[in-house]
């Protein structure tokens, strides 16, 4: 039988100390199942967290493999179909509907239902492969938390994100102004020249935005009005601050810790600002809501993709097969390179394999 590699791990630690490459082969086609073969995964903050045994989600150790497969997102196309399905065709490209079902790894197996269709008509695999995490998470902060209309002001941390990117551009199509905070840097002109490039109007670094002349320009955008949603991937004194900038009535929403600092919340804005404080975890979103509506949201964003309005996130590619990678020591060494890279701050790419 044939096998193919998955990136494994079988205890918690460093993700670049305990991936393995493994071979693994495929069980036999039941008729409800469906081989795909993946494009295209990216390495998410939270596939890192999983590895650490930091994520509240774990996922299951089964000996048959010597441990679980890392992974989370990632967009795969069908090379097989068992004989009870019939709405799926090979060559489809599908996408995997439940969390952490290991999608570093060349081939895999589902079962018909964990899997939904895309129409990949104009999008790239890097898109689809990032769409469900990044962009989805953007879109519903965006949508669902405070009634924005054209030309209302939202700010964020972590501007760079790749649910930052996502974050300027879903905005810029919706009539919405951004204000991006983002860590300070040598090369921080470039990063402001490439996040207007996508839409971003106020582009400042942390300590710029304590600054008075800065609450000053964030009223100027708003037309007079200060913000009523601000978007906190970083915690800390950084969320601290753009609080400090929200408007009457605002609303923060919570979905990252990237400084692993708490968040602290002033009290001036509770009791004077009527301040309101939300987490958001968008597998909380996806087990709330049916595959309709998620199918519906994609294909709002796919169609975004193919209009030019939602882009790639800027990205690094680690392929599988590339040229000079030999045998399964070289693959190792390759993902591990790969993870270590998406565990440093300060690149501004996301890490993606492509097999
Ligand atoms: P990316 O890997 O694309 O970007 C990471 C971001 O974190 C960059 O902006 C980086 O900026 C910043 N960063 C890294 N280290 C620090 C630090 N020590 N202090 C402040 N900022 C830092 O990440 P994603 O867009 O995929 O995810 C961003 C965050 O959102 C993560 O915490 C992730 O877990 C979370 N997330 C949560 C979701 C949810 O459902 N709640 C869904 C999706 C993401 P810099 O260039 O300055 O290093």
């Amino acid at each position: 039988t044939a096998t193919y590699p998955a990136l494994v791990y079988s205890k918690y630690g460093r993700p670049e100390d305990i991936l393995r490459v493994s071979r693994l082969s495929l069980p036999p086609l039941a008729k409800s199942s469906v081989n795909v073969q993946f494009l295209a995964a990216p390495i998410n903050p939270a596939d890192i967290n999983v590895l650490q045994g930091t994520y509240p989600v774990k996922p299951t150790f089964s000996d048959d493999i010597g441990g679980a497969v890392a992974g989370n997102e990632g967009v795969a196309r069908v090379v097989a179909v068992g004989s009870d399905v019939h709405d799926l065709s090979v060559g489809d490209w599908v996408l995997p509907l439940a969390s952490g079902s290991g999608t570093w790894r060349t081939h895999a197996q589902y079962s018909r239902d964990d899997l939904l269709q895309i129409d990949h008509d104009g999008v790239s695999p890097i898109t689809a492969a990032t769409v469900t995490v990044n962009p989805s998470t953007a879109y519903r902060m965006v949508r669902d938390f405070a009634p924005l209309k054209t030309g209302d002001v939202l700010l964020q941390n972590g501007a760079n994100s790749g649910v930052g990117q996502a974050v300027i551009q879903l905005a810029r199509a919706w009539g919405i102004r951004t204000v991006n905070i983002v860590r300070s840097r040598p090369n921080f002109g470039e990063l402001k020249s490439e996040l207007q490039e996508l839409g971003a109007d106020l582009v400042i670094t942390e300590d710029e935005a304590r600054r008075p002349e800065i609450a000053a320009a964030v009223k100027e955008l708003g037309e007079g009005h200060m913000p009523s949603l601000a978007l906190n991937c970083v915690g800390g004194k950084s969320a601290t601050n753009m609080i400090r900038l929200l408007g009457h009535g605002g609303h923060v929403v919570t979905y990252g810790g990237m400084s692993r600092e708490p968040l602290t919340l002033p009290t001036s804005a509770f009791i004077f600002k009527d301040l309101k404080a939300h987490g958001f975890w968008m597998t909380r979103w996806y087990n709330e809501h049916s595959t309709s509506e998620r199918a519906a949201m994609l294909k709002d964003l796919f169609k975004m993709a193919r209009e030019g309005k939602l882009k790639e996130p800027w990205h690094r590619v680690w392929k599988f097969s590339a040229n000079g990678v030999k045998g399964d020591e070289g693959l190792q060494t390759l993902c591990r390179e790969a993870v270590a890279e998406a565990g440093k701050g300060l690149t501004s790419r996301k890490q993606i394999f492509t097999f």
